[in-house]
């Protein structure tokens, strides 16, 4: 613990802050320990066209860290990996991974050779200015096709450092690469951005999905969110749908692509190719028990 009593008694740390240090070194060395022994792992969920009868159009790579035999999310480790600038490498590894599975013969067998990979991007990697020629050799190492890598951007990630980061997407575009802004509806993200940033992609945050049936306010937004990205000509992707009541919801106000639990979570390679098939039906929740 951080804590300490300092001069007349003033705490120099809240327990706050001791546990978001302690949480940081923890996150750091579980990153440096994966990175040392090949721990940084892709999974991968799939992203589905609602529109085309459930086929699978693409998948988002997501990173987990091999942690002995447990396996650490995101929440344990991007912030360490981003304050440490350790988030580098690992999004070299996780890329690698993500763009192997982009040719896997297993893979464009089963999904077609036009699926698409989302990967996320944070700020330091958006603000830096190899970003675009590193990303395109290691295209061209896998003999990928850059129109198939969707990357995932957040708005909170360009205002680090705007005119490098708008550069970087305008040149990515160039290249064939397309944009995703993720977590729109939430947080900061403004609606002209909308107007003012090179996209071709806007996924609808989970938070702003939840409850939706419920709050009759939200559903306007979401609706009118809808509405005005299909205006705009971007593809839309509903995130974080996990009840059939939601899915029936935001397919009735025009949603194409959904990501959520209703039809698969997060997953290792192998599994994906054990279990999803190119078309995906939503899993229902067991019926719940009588009385
Ligand atoms: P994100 O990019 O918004 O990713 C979507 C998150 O929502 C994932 O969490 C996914 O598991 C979760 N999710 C998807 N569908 C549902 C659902 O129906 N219900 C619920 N409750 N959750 C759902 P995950 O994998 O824990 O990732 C969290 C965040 O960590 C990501 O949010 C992203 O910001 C970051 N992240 C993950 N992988 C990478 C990476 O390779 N690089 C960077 N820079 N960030 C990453
Ligand atoms: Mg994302
Ligand atoms: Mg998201
Ligand atoms: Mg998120």
């Amino acid at each position: 613990n951080a804590s300490s009593a300092g001069v007349g008694g003033i705490h120099y740390y809240s327990d706050d802050l001791g546990a978001r240090a302690s949480r940081a070194s923890h996150g750091e060395q579980l990153i440096r320990s994966a990175l040392a022994s090949d721990g940084v792992l892709c999974f991968l969920q799939p992203i589905v066209s609602v529109r085309e009868g459930g086929r699978v159009t693409a998948f988002e790579a997501l990173m987990r860290l091999k942690d002995g035999d447990d396996i650490a999310m995101p929440g344990a480790f991007i912030e360490a990996a981003e304050s440490t600038g350790l988030i580098h490498q690992l999004s070299q590894r996780l890329i690698d991974k993500a763009l192997q599975i982009l040719v896997d013969p297993a893979f464009t067998h089963r999904f077609g050779r036009d699926f698409v990979i989302n990967i996320n991007l944070s700020r330091h990697q958006l603000k830096d200015v190899m970003l675009v020629d590193e990303m395109m050799a290691l295209i061209h190492r896998h003999g990928a096709d850059p129109r198939r890598v969707n990357l995932e951007i957040t708005e909170s990630a360009i205002l680090a450092e705007p005119a490098i980061a708008l550069r970087n997407l305008v040149r990515l575009r160039e290249h064939g690469i397309s944009i995703a802004l993720d977590d729109f509806g939430s947080g900061y993200s403004s609606l002209s951005q909308l107007c003012e940033l090179p996209l071709d992609c806007i996924k609808i945050d989970r938070r702003f999905v939840m409850d939706l049936e419920r709050e009759p306010r939200k559903r306007h937004v979401m609706t009118s969110m809808i509405d005005l990205c299909r205006r705009l000509e971007f593809r839309v992707v509903v995130e974080g749908v996990e009840e059939s009541a939601t899915l029936k919801t935001v397919c009735d106000m025009g949603a194409e692509q959904i990501q959520g639990f209703i039809y698969a979570r997060p997953m290792p390679f192998l599994d994906v190719l054990d279990r999803l098939g190119a078309t995906l039906s939503p899993i229902l929740p067991p019926p719940r028990a009588a009385g």
